[in-house]
C-alpha cells in the first residue's frame, strides 16, 4: 500500500485555501485524519464539512500566537489520538515595495506568519512526537524564491521568510533526527492561489498564463494538487529516509535559471 496515510493524524496550517486546501483533501482521501489550522473560519469550516467532519476538523489558529499553536497541537492529539504529520504551509505575501520604502510593520508580520509561525509549530509538534515516540514527518512550504531571485516576486520579507524556512529545516532536522522525526520543505513554482493573484494583481487565469509563459516545463499548468502530491510523498512511509531535503516542484525552473549552474 504505497502513498497511504491510513490512521495517521495531520495538522495542515493554511488548510482553508489554495495549496493547503488541496493537501487536506488529498491527505484525507489517503486515509489521514486532518486538523485545518487557519484564520479564515468560514472557508476552513466549508473545507472540513465538504470532506466530512469525522475526518477533518477546522480549528481557528493564528500561527503568530504561540498559545493558539500549542493549544491546536494539544487539541489534535486529544481529538485523534496523536500527531504524525505537521504540514507548515500558512503564508502571506507581504509588501512588494523596494527596500528603500521598507515597511517594518509589514516585514515583522510577514516573518511572524511565514517563518516564526513555522518554528513555533515545529517546536510544539515535535515535543508531542518526541514524548509519544512518534516517528513523525514535518513538512514546510518554502518557495523557489527562497533559493533564487525571481522577477516580480522580490518582496523583501517574503523572500527572507522563504530562504529562512530552508535554514530552519536544515537546523531542525539535525535536532530531531535522533528521535526518528523527519523535517523537509517543498519549494513550489508559481501556483494560481489567492496569495499569487494578490501579489501579481491578476486573476487566476492570468496568473496561470503568466506561469506557463515563464515555465521551463511546458504543456502543464502547476496546480495546488501537484504541491499536495509532493507533500503526500514527504508525509508517507515512501520517504522514510528523506530528511533535511528541499523538494523543488518547479518543472526544472531553478535548474535552468540558477545563477550557480
Ligand atoms: P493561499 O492564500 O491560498 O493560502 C494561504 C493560507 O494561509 C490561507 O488560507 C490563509 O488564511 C492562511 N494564513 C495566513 N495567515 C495566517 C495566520 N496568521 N495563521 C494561520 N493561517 C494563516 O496561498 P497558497 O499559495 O496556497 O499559500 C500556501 C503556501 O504556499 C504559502 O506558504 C506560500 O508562501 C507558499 N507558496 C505559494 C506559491 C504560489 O505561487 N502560490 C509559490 C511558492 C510557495
Amino acid at each position: 500500500m504505497i502513498f497511504r496515510l491510513d490512521g495517521k493524524v495531520a495538522i495542515v496550517t493554511g488548510g482553508a485555501s489554495g495549496i493547503g486546501e488541496a493537501t487536506v483533501k488529498l491527505f484525507s482521501e489517503k486515509g489521514a485524519y486532518v486538523v485545518i489550522a487557519d484564520i479564515q473560519d468560514e472557508l476552513g469550516k466549508e473545507v472540513a464539512t465538504s470532506i466530512g467532519i469525522d475526518k477533518v476538523t477546522y480549528r481557528h489558529c493564528d500561527v503568530r500566537d504561540e498559545k493558539q499553536v500549542e493549544e491546536t497541537v494539544a487539541f489534535t492529539v486529544h481529538k485523534y489520538g496523536g500527531l504524525d504529520i505537521m504540514f507548515n504551509n500558512a503564508g502571506v505575501a507581504g509588501s512588494q515595495s523596494s527596500v528603500l520604502d521598507l515597511d517594518l510593520k509589514d516585514f515583522d508580520n510577514t516573518l511572524a506568519v511565514n517563518l516564526r509561525g513555522y518554528a513555533v509549530f515545529i517546536k510544539h509538534a515535535a515535543r508531542v512526537m518526541v514524548a509519544r515516540k512518534t516517528r513523525g514527518s514535518i513538512i514546510c512550504t518554502a518557495s523557489t524564491v527562497g533559493s533564487e531571485s525571481i522577477t516580480g516576486f522580490d518582496g523583501k520579507a517574503y523572500v527572507s521568510s522563504k530562504s529562512g524556512i530552508l535554514g530552519l529545516v536544515r537546523a531542525t532536522c539535525g535536532d530531531l533526527g535522533q528521535y526518528g522525526i523527519r523535517v523537509n520543505s517543498i519549494s513550489p513554482y508559481l501556483v494560481a492561489t489567492p496569495l499569487a493573484t494578490k501579489v501579481l494583481n491578476m486573476d487566476v487565469s492570468e496568473v496561470e498564463e503568466f506561469g506557463v509563459a515563464a515555465a521551463n516545463l511546458k504543456g502543464i499548468v502547476l496546480k495546488p494538487i501537484h504541491i499536495a502530491q509532493a507533500a503526500l510523498f514527504l508525509a508517507s512511509d515512501q520517504s522514510a529516509y528523506v530528511s533535511g531535503h528541499d523538494l523543488v516542484v518547479d518543472g526544472g525552473f531553478l535548474a535552468v535559471n540558477s545563477t550557480f549552474k
